[in-house]
């Protein structure tokens, strides 16, 4: 029989890991480009464009990676139904012995990923929309001619490929989660092992906004769940010392006590009074106002 047969959910897994590894190998870029404050001393964008060039061969690399996280997903979600439709070519081409002897499944030929589209439309209960069909055959197209040419005319754009993941992420595992799985990724990959996590919700409040400065509100609110069209606040929990803006009253309401962090998650009490420095209503338990960072004392009795 056959053995070591995957489940739908290490399919999802490594899908999403590899949704991730794409992510960040777009973030990794635009940090560099932010970290030599490039948009400071680069007048003319001459710089930022050699750049762009130059970095086509990692943008490259993180198309593969979506490519390879779609192949992924979708694998998971026809083996849902049954894990056999994805091997391939009829049973006289299978690994010889198969019939007197066990055989892992990663022994057998697997279907071709241009024939997954066509499969799970045929198999699976919901399918695949057109808008995911379209963007698969474009990453494909895309992959392939990176893959096999030097000079193949595709110039990459990273805004693009991050707005592609988090297309394929809503669609293929149909879940507007994807800051919290997020989250859950910086917080337990390889980097953590080695130095803390303490840093992450620095780099993570980094992250989202730069990514949501591609976006359009709906899209925020589609891929993030949260209205960046509200005031933002600095979120005392995440302690950050570049000061992100993070954080929204919850409720949404001009005397509202208290604050959610798209960050961290937390929901924050916070003191209604005027801050000294600013035109900010907003403080912490602490004192902080939570709009301009400065410590105001305290004023009430
Ligand atoms: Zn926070
Ligand atoms: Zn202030």
């Amino acid at each position: 029989m056959i053995v070591d047969i995957p489940k739908p959910s290490d399919f999802k897994l490594s899908g999403i890991n590899y949704l991730n590894l794409s992510f960040s190998r777009v973030l990794r870029l635009l940090w560099h480009l932010d970290e030599s404050e490039v948009c400071v001393w680069d007048s003319d964008g001459s710089v930022t464009s050699e750049y762009w060039v130059a970095a086509q061969e990692p943008l490259a690399t993180a198309v593969t990676l979506l490519y390879q996280a779609c192949e992924f997903l979708i694998k998971g979600l026809i083996c849902e139904v049954s894990p056999y439709l994805l091997i391939s070519l009829s049973p006289n081409k299978w690994p010889s012995g198969c019939s007197t002897k066990d055989i892992s499944f990663s022994e057998y030929r697997t279907v071709d990923a241009q024939d997954l589209v066509k499969i799970t439309n045929t198999v699976c209960e919901n399918r695949l929309p057109d808008q995911f069909i379209t963007l698969f055959d474009r990453i494909r197209r895309d992959r392939n001619k990176l893959t096999h040419t030097a000079k193949c005319g595709v110039v990459l754009i990273p805004d693009d490929i991050l707005k592609d993941i988090l297309n394929a992420y809503s669609i293929l595992v149909q879940s507007t989660d994807w800051i919290e799985q997020r989250r859950n990724y910086l917080s337990n990959n390889y980097e953590t092992i080695v130095y803390s996590s303490d840093h992450i919700n620095c780099y993570y409040s980094w992250e989202i906004l730069k990514v949501s400065s591609f976006l359009t509100p709906s899209e925020v609110t589609k891929y993030f769940g949260y209205n960046n069209k509200q005031r933002a606040y600095i979120c005392p929990a995440c302690d950050c010392i570049e000061k992100f803006k993070v954080a929204y009253l919850d409720p949404n309401k001009p005397n509202s006590e208290s604050l959610s962090c798209v960050i961290c998650g937390k929901l924050i009490p916070v003191i209604r009074e005027s801050c000294k420095y600013c035109r900010g209503n907003v403080l912490s338990k602490s004192n902080i106002c939570l709009s301009c960072g400065s410590p105001n004392e305290i004023t009430k009795l």
